[in-house]
């Protein structure tokens, strides 16, 4: 753990971990996943922070790693980090990909960006509708050194949308496993499965072992 520790002149500090996402739930599924590690967990803006950053990466990671680094810059003696993350059509060429909050506009609302989508997929049988959100996070370590993971599901793209839980593309993504959209998991059972849950479990391990 030496790697992780700095001092503020006198004694020995525990870095803190700062999350660089103004987004309520995520920060509760992280406090979650990284709450045994005995560090403090705050949001940029629980540490004071703001950046207004352009990601203009060509890859989850180089976008999770972008941001991870603006936030660094400010707060060098805590691990930060960022992530990233997207559905990937496999008909689609993996669109939306990195653009998945971007795609048909920002403002433009889920219900149209789903039903765009499935209406893409008109006629396209279930054994090519497979699909997969991806997460990366990217890890900033006092002293710099940097750290990625990537967590992903795998599913399919419905028929028709389904559920209200989640948010985004959630009502058209469907896991054979659970045989429902995970709009219609409970948190809970999603975080167990989520590509972000994987990716926040692998990152746990890596800062272990820093
Ligand atoms: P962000 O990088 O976490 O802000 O996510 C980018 C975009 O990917 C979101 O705005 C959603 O469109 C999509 N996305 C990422 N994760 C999920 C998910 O768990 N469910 C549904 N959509 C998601």
């Amino acid at each position: 753990m030496s790697e992780l520790l700095h001092t503020n002149g006198e004694e020995s500090v525990q870095p803190r971990i700062i999350f660089a996402t103004g987004n309520a739930n995520k920060m509760k599924e992280i406090r979650m996943i990284l709450a045994d590690m005995g560090k403090e967990i705050l949001s940029m803006k629980e540490a004071g922070v703001s950046v207004d950053i352009v990601e203009d990466g060509t890859t989850f990671e180089e976008n999770a790693m972008i941001k991870a680094m603006a936030i660094a810059k400010l707060l060098p003696d805590d691990i930060v980090l960022a992530d990233d993350s997207g559905l990937e059509i496999d008909y689609l060429n993996k669109e939306p990909g990195i653009y998945s909050a971007r795609y048909m506009g920002e403002d433009t609302s889920y219900d149209i960006k789903n039903k765009n989508l499935i209406d893409r997929l008109e006629g396209v049988p279930k054994e090519q509708r497979t699909a997969r959100f991806v997460c990366a996070i990217a890890a900033v370590l006092p002293g710099g050194s940097t750290r990625t993971t990537r967590g992903t599901i795998e599913g399919y793209i419905g028929w028709e949308p389904a559920g209200t839980n989640g948010f985004g593309y959630d009502p058209i993504f469907y896991v054979d496993e659970y045989g429902c959209s995970t709009a219609q998991l409970s948190p809970e059972e999603k975080n167990k499965v989520s590509h972000r849950g994987n990716a926040l479990r692998a990152m746990r391990e890596e800062l272990r072992k820093s």
